[in-house]
């Protein structure tokens, strides 16, 4: 069988990786020249707004998925007419937005932050009153790593953050005092089969991922996982989804969904019985989903803009080293480490190791 898959970053490379044990082939579509998946399988490259180079994408593919969230809704649109697209258009739409995932979420009783759709000077301002001081200015769309978001600490900084963002649709939510962030990477098969990796703390700083630890008893398991099941049946979903929580009280705020795999599930890759990314390949392919139990203590380190010497990682017997082969740049993701251990103790030492590697 071969997949299709819509953009060819490093999450389009390790579903490939994942995906030829499998026996599963790999068509990509990318407008980037330097694609980083594309020494793992077919690249097309072409524009998703081609639809010469949509038309070549889905006469390759059997099935066909997408790696990132930001397909454009007429490519998604033009393909699912043509091949079976996992997961669908309402699953993508929403994720694009996020009022419409607010929506959703207020829709199936999760609770989430404070939240307004606010567009103009005005509104912002009035919202900002209603809601309160600190609170979060983000767009509504094509935000990620922290982009396209303002923390607006009092109503002098709403000047700079409304000329900035202002000229896009945006929402304003409360500022959350969250004790951690969570996540949910779940995977749903064709026939509605469902599995949850155990929930992941993640650290960020400045707005991109640094760490991710599977904490696999938790105390809040059960809740994401119940809130987590609620999208994945409302959307009809197939393949793997992210959700992004801010534990606080006991209790879980939803931040954002991800229709697809993500950063905090690659520990999945070393430290799952089957990793998200097979997983994902798994149902979108129509094959029975594999356990997402935890294998070992891990964690998960970015390499975010260098990679430390290669001879250094190496040196630790725990580290698992996973490199895009992307061009280094301040801020980007070029790469991570999982280290897998014996026990937690040994994990959080080898984290450490790879951490003090980081500077
Ligand atoms: P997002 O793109 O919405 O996932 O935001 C990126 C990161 O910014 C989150 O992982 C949080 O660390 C932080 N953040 C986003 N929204 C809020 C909020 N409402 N309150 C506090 N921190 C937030």
């Amino acid at each position: 069988m071969r997949i299709g898959i819509l953009g060819a970053g490093q999450l389009g490379r390790m579903l490939a990786l994942s995906g030829y044990p499998l026996g599963l082939s790999f068509t990509f579509l990318d407008p980037a020249a330097d694609a980083c998946a594309a020494p793992v399988g077919e690249h097309l490259r072409g524009e998703y707004g081609d639809e010469r180079a949509l038309a070549a994408f889905c006469e390759r593919c059997d099935v066909a998925t997408f790696e990132f969230e930001n397909v454009p809704a007429a490519a998604a649109a033009y393909v699912a007419a043509r091949r079976p697209l996992m997961p669908g258009a309402l699953a993508l739409e929403t994720a694009q937005d996020r009022l419409s995932e607010k929506r959703l979420f207020d829709r199936l009783g999760i609770p989430v932050p404070p939240y307004e759709p606010v567009d103009t000077r005005d509104a912002l301002e009035a919202a900002a009153r209603r809601i309160g001081y600190p609170c979060v200015l983000k767009t509504r769309r094509l935000g990620y790593d922290g982009k396209g978001q303002a923390v607006l600490r009092s109503a002098s900084d709403l000047d700079a953050a409304w000329s900035r963002l202002g000229s896009r649709a945006l929402l304003l939510e409360g500022f959350v005092a969250f004790e951690r962030e969570l996540s949910c990477i779940a995977t749903r098969g064709r026939d509605g089969a469902t599995a949850f990796y155990p929930v992941t703390e993640n650290a960020h700083r400045d707005g991109i991922l640094r760490t991710s630890i599977p904490r696999p008893d938790d105390p809040l398991q059960a809740l994401a996982q119940d809130y987590t099941g609620r999208v994945l049946a409302a959307l009809d979903y197939t393949g793997v989804m992210a959700f992004e929580f801010f534990a606080v009280g006991g209790g879980l705020l939803a931040n954002e969904i991800a229709p697809r795999v993500h950063n905090s599930g690659h520990w999945t890759f070393d430290g799952a019985a089957c990793s998200q990314f097979e997983n994902h390949l798994r149902a979108v392919a129509g094959l029975p989903l594999g356990p997402a139990s935890l294998r070992a203590p891990c964690a998960m380190v970015n390499l975010i803009g260098t990679v430390p010497p290669l001879q250094a990682l190496a040196r630790i017997a725990e580290a698992r080293v996973h490199l895009y082969g992307k061009e280094p740049k301040p801020g980007r993701k070029l790469g991570h480490v999982n280290v897998v251990a014996g026990n937690g103790a040994a994990r959080d030492a080898a984290l450490a190791r790879v951490q003090a590697l980081l500077g």
